[in-house]
């Protein structure tokens, strides 16, 4: 179920370098290239699916385990108790710019509302 040309997959087959922090059966943490603060991962699933939008009723299990391994990363790295942002940007509104879902994890600093 993965994608050659994907970026995403290609890191998560080890076909492409990362710093990969955590890896199961179901997904893949690393840091992200270009952080957006002090600490910045992405968790990805293993298996590519394009967007939040193509994700299947029947897979929801999914973007919760992302949300509890992203729970787990921020205790890890350390922001837990300072707090974090978890975001999930979606097709070009959204401002998605890799087209493998991932939940961006990024704490370290004080983070602004509304985002840009
Ligand atoms: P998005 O704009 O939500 O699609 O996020 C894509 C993210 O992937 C951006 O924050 C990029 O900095 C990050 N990114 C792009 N290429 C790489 C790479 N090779 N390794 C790690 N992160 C990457
Ligand atoms: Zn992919």
């Amino acid at each position: 179920m993965n994608n050659e040309t994907c970026l995403f997959c290609q890191i998560v087959n080890n076909q492409t370098t990362a710093n990969i922090l955590y890896r199961d059966q179901q997904v893949t943490a690393f840091r992200d290239a270009h952080p957006a603060g002090p600490t910045h991962l992405l968790i990805v699933p293993n298996k590519h699916i394009e967007s939040l939008n193509d994700i299947q009723d029947e897979e929801e299990s999914l973007i919760g385990y992302m949300f509890s391994v992203a729970r787990k990363l921020a205790a890890k790295e350390g922001v837990d108790q300072s707090g974090y942002r978890l975001v999930v940007n979606t097709r070009a509104d959204g401002g998605q710019t890799v087209f493998h879902l991932h939940l961006h994890l990024i704490g370290g600093r004080r983070m602004h509302w509304p985002p840009g």
